[in-house]
């Protein structure tokens, strides 16, 4: 990227697009965040129903790696971002011979493979003062000799591809470790020891192409079967020290990669109080969705904002907040086979709640269909107004409270 970064406005007299690769809710999220502000948005997605492709201005129905589709695409948009971290990193890298692409291939490389990250997340440790998990690299079936014995129990990840707890198997032995192994048919992986987490957290950046970055308040999770549940900030565990740890290691990663775009790094914070790095996604994030109801500067707006090479938004949350997903098993709480629509109106019905739909037409269990999020003038009335739906569409909010 030059030094003089591109800035692309708005304009009435000639439109100026935005692209994104993929359709899913997080590029349907950023289409609205970027028509809001006056831009025209073109999402490139292989399926013709998705969620993004709903809001989009235009959507170009092709394969990632599909040479007409990314011609046309870099003909149209003026920069292009990506709503999820494995799009062929080879299309961005084609598309940035043409136009601004933010995030770049190269920093969306290193989030797509475990391995490239965590030797990443060790080399920006001297600055950034966080290391993660220890772990070790499993290529073959010999490297399981190799395990040093501290690394059990461990978790077994796949090194691509992993997602809400998928491609994970947790083990207790060297023999487990073998069969999780063969049975991921050998693919690379790492083995990472398993830590006493205290609670989990992740932290949203975004940087410039200039250089300025910014941070957001620190976010606490809470996932259930490897999903994220809720998402509730200021974090009722999160202490000062911890939050400005999270926050300096986040702004040190996000600089060291030269990143262009938001940024959400994910951390574990240890019983004893130390904070561990565990990944990042090259893009804005689930956690990050409380963003828009809680905050000046929505993560999606923000993304716009990286870009299109204006200046950074404000990053100040306005209300306490709990932000709650919704994935389709809700549809399915009655005895019919048939989905139920939840009770939407009751869930309005409670102050600060803000529905979030992402317009998909047949509910799965475990996909994420929307989210609510709950502000309130205190984080406590926000949490009260979380219950109270969790009551409503018949979740168990209770064992799911933050520790
Ligand atoms: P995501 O949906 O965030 O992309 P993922 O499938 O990529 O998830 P991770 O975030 O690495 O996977 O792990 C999922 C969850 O498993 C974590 O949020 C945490 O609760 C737990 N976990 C992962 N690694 C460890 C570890 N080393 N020690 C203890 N718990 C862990
Ligand atoms: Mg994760």
């Amino acid at each position: 990227m030059s030094n003089k970064p591109s800035t692309f406005l708005p304009s009435a007299a000639q439109p100026c697009w935005l692209g994104v690769m993929g359709g899913g809710q997080l590029g349907r999220m950023f289409a609205h965040a970027a028509q809001m502000m006056g831009y025209k948005v073109a999402v490139l997605e292989p399926a013709r129903d998705c969620p993004a492709g709903h809001a989009a201005d235009h959507l170009l129905c092709a394969a990632y790696t599909d040479a007409a589709a990314l011609d046309q695409l870099a003909a149209q948009c003026v920069a292009v971002t990506t709503e999820f971290e494995n799009v062929p990193a080879q299309s961005l890298a084609t598309l940035a011979e043409r136009i601004v692409v933010a995030p770049a291939a190269e920093c969306v490389s290193i989030a797509q493979d475990r391995i490239a990250e965590k030797r990443f997340f060790t080399q920006c440790a001297a600055q950034s003062g966080v290391l993660p998990a220890p772990y070790r690299e499993i290529l073959s079936a010999a490297d399981v000799d190799g395990i040093p014995d501290e690394l059990f129990p461990g978790i077994l990840k796949t090194v691509r591809m992993g997602y809400d707890g998928k491609g994970q198997v947790r083990v207790r032995t060297r023999a487990q470790v073998r069969d999780a192994f063969a049975n991921l048919q050998g693919v690379p992986c790492v083995l990472e020891q398993m830590l006493p987490l205290a609670y989990e957290i992740s932290v949203l950046a975004a940087r410039g192409a200039d250089g300025q970055a910014v941070v957001y308040p620190i976010a606490e999770n809470v996932h259930r079967d490897g999903i994220l549940f809720t998402t509730t900030v200021p974090g009722p565990n999160v202490t000062p020290a911890c939050a400005a740890r999270a926050q300096e290691a986040a702004l040190s990663i996000i600089g060291q990669m030269g990143y262009v775009g938001v940024l959400c790094i994910e951390f574990f914070v240890l019983q004893d109080g130390s904070l561990v790095v565990n990944e990042m996604a090259p893009r804005p994030h689930n956690s990050g969705h409380y963003t828009i109801d809680a905050c000046v500067t929505s993560q999606f707006a923000q993304q716009v904002r990286a870009m299109a090479g204006l200046p950074l938004g404000d990053t100040r949350q306005h209300s306490p907040a709990v932000m709650l997903n919704i994935l389709g098993d809700i549809w399915f709480d009655g005895d019919g086979e048939e989905p139920v629509e939840p009770c939407w109106d009751k869930v309005l019905a409670l102050p600060g709640a803000n529905l979030h739909l992402y317009g998909k037409d047949d509910p799965r269990r475990g996909r994420k269909m929307g989210h609510v999020t709950f502000v309130a003038p205190t984080l406590e009335e926000a949490q009260q107004r979380f219950r109270d739906a969790c009551v409503l569409l018949g979740m168990a909010a209770e064992r799911f409270r933050p520790a």
